[in-house]
């Protein structure tokens, strides 16, 4: 790190996070001779998987796609162990990763950065650390996660109380023992779901408080069958190369063929029980061509799968309310589980409907109901999620002039092209930045998408001795149209999920992620910069 004060300029790139696509940034930057460093906030590389730690953590990715693409040996030679990672299976790999391709040398650990300034006179970009340490550079790459800026509830009260107190996406690395003891669990996303089965086999009693029902398949993960790893890294470079062609990036599930209304009842439930027994969530809402589109199609997918929690759970009240109601299928990410609806037949699990009756406020000993019913617990898990997609780099004072900062232009919801750069913040390139297809797609391959294309536009720049990339504004507007037009020709603004900004309050209600899916994305991309980075300014 330059000491303020110093040469300005000693980095070509700066990179903010060391997560998987930070970690991407470093090796393909550094393979082009750019002098960068990335700043990590934690104290180990891997982002996501750094730092979510809970009992159960696992991708919902199958493990043989949920990779990096760039290096054939990396890809051939690593071996998962089952069908889904876990997080501290995925983590190893990240380290390996980054150990392998000697990617640790350009990262600062323990480095949070509060502040990044763009100098329209020298076209540089400065970041200022925690602790007061500047650096500059030309070029600045976002790497900042979508997920990344964890959220408790903004309830009274929560900081009085006295037991242990911990958040799925800041878990201690040495682990919780709930032995024995009265836990809480607040939050039935999908860290609640994968973690509740888990802390239900330790703790004495846990109650699950729940807001809100969410739909949950079951992920039938098993150990990696070796025939099934063999074929598949027989194909893994076409198969890469497919999944750009595909909705959520991620080749091998045929497109499907029919409406769900072409389908009788029977042929439509033979079809949806068929993709319950292969487990997964994109095979599922691959049932049918509309499940996404039309309300009537969604209702018969929905259907089916309360009729499971129904047949799952023995206790009639608790399975109605593990129903889920305020949502059509798959408008929230669809949950995969293992044994999440069987947990609540467990003596010592009970399910609170924090819905009808909200948590009031947090004592010292557990916490209160609006109906004055009052709950003493030793330990409570919060699962309740995080400022998603715009937290993290909100949490940056990002400034590019005295009336420019990113907090006001998304203070009514983010504004970007294509979700790589934003209009008034040159040379800042964000990796799966919202109104982009990245937390809708298979992850890694959208970062290494979107740091290729950063990459490309930073030599295309210096090959031609130009200093200044950003956005027109009019391009920017456009996107930002088509993103919410394509958003709202299907059905995912009916539910209040995170992809909305809805489960933090006051947060603008816009739809973040870009729905067009990762083959209509990476056309769009492709044909910007085959017209000369069209809808792009370069000086
Ligand atoms: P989430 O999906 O946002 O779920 C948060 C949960 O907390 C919801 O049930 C929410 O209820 C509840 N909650 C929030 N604030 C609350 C409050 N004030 N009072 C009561 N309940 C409250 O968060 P997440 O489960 O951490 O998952 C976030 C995303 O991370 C996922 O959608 C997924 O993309 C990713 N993820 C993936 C995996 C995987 O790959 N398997 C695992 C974990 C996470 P409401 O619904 O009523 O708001």
């Amino acid at each position: 790190m330059t000491a303020s004060g110093k040469d300005k300029s000693d980095l070509d790139v700066i990179i903010i996070g060391a997560g998987v696509g930070g970690l991407y940034a470093i090796y393909r930057l550094r393979k082009l001779g750019l002098r960068i460093r990335a700043y990590e906030a934690g104290d180990g590389v891997g982002g996501t998987w750094f730092w979510n730690r809970y009992p159960g953590c696992r991708c919902d990715v199958e493990s043989m796609e949920y990779s990096y693409s760039f290096d054939n040996d990396l890809q051939q030679e690593w071996e998962w162990p089952e069908r889904y990672g876990t997080q501290p299976e995925i983590l190893r790999y990240v380290e390996h990763v980054a150990e392998r391709f000697d990617l640790l040398r350009d990262v600062q650990l323990k480095t949070r950065i509060k502040k990044a300034r763009f100098d329209h006179g020298t076209n540089l970009w400065t970041i200022t650390t925690e602790k007061g340490e500047t650096v500059s550079a030309p070029y600045c790459i976002m790497a900042t996660g979508n997920l990344s800026t964890p959220k408790l509830p903004e309830i009274a009260g929560i900081d009085d109380f006295q037991g242990e107190k911990y958040h799925t996406g800041l878990w201690p690395k040495e682990g919780v023992d709930f032995t024995g003891k009265v836990v809480g669990a607040v939050g039935t996303g999908s860290s609640g779901v994968q973690s509740i089965p888990l802390i239900a086999k330790q703790a004495k009693h846990l109650y699950v408080f729940q807001r809100t029902a969410n739909f949950s398949l079951p992920a039938r993960n098993a150990p990696l069958d070796p025939e099934k790893e063999r074929k598949h890294k027989a194909e893994y470079v076409e198969r890469r190369k497919a999944a750009y062609g595909t909705p959520f990036g991620i080749a091998g599930y045929p497109s499907p063929e029919k409406f769900a209304a072409e389908a009788d009842a029977e042929e439509r439930r033979l079809s949806y029980e068929a993709k319950w027994a292969e487990g997964g969530s994109i095979s599922f809402l691959f049932a049918y061509k509309d499940l996404l589109t039309d309300k009537a199609a969604n209702d018969t997918a929905a259907d089916f799968v309360r009729e499971k929690i129904r047949a799952t759970v023995k206790d009639p009240k608790t399975a109605e309310l593990l129903c889920p109601n305020d949502h059509p299928i798959g408008t929230k990410r669809l949950i995969l589980d293992t044994d999440y609806y069987e947990t609540y037949n467990r003596d010592n699990v009970t399910l609170v409907d924090i819905r009808t009756n909200p948590i009031e406020l947090f004592t010292k000993g557990g916490l209160q109901l609006t109906d004055g019913g009052t709950y003493d617990l030793e330990a409570i898990s919060f699962a309740t999620g995080f400022d998603a997609m715009t937290g993290a780099m909100r949490e940056i004072d990002i400034q590019t002039g005295k009336d420019n900062c990113i907090r006001d232009k998304w203070e009514d919801g983010p504004r970007s092209y294509l979700g790589i750069m934003v209009a008034g913040f040159p040379n800042m390139f964000m990796v799966t930045g919202p109104q982009s297809p990245g937390v809708k797609s298979q992850m890694i391959l959208s970062c290494e998408w979107h740091v290729d294309f950063a990459a490309n536009a930073i030599m295309h720049m210096r090959g031609k001795g130009l200093t200044r990339i950003g956005p027109d504004v009019k391009a920017e507007d456009d996107w930002v149209t088509h993103n919410n037009e394509v958003a709202d020709s299907t059905l995912y603004p009916l539910a209040n999920s995170w992809y909305m900004g809805a489960n933090v309050p006051g947060k603008p209600r816009i739809f973040m992620p870009y729905v067009g899916g990762v083959e209509a994305y990476t056309n769009k991309c492709n044909d910007v910069v085959d017209n000369d980075y069209e809808g792009f300014r370069l000086e």
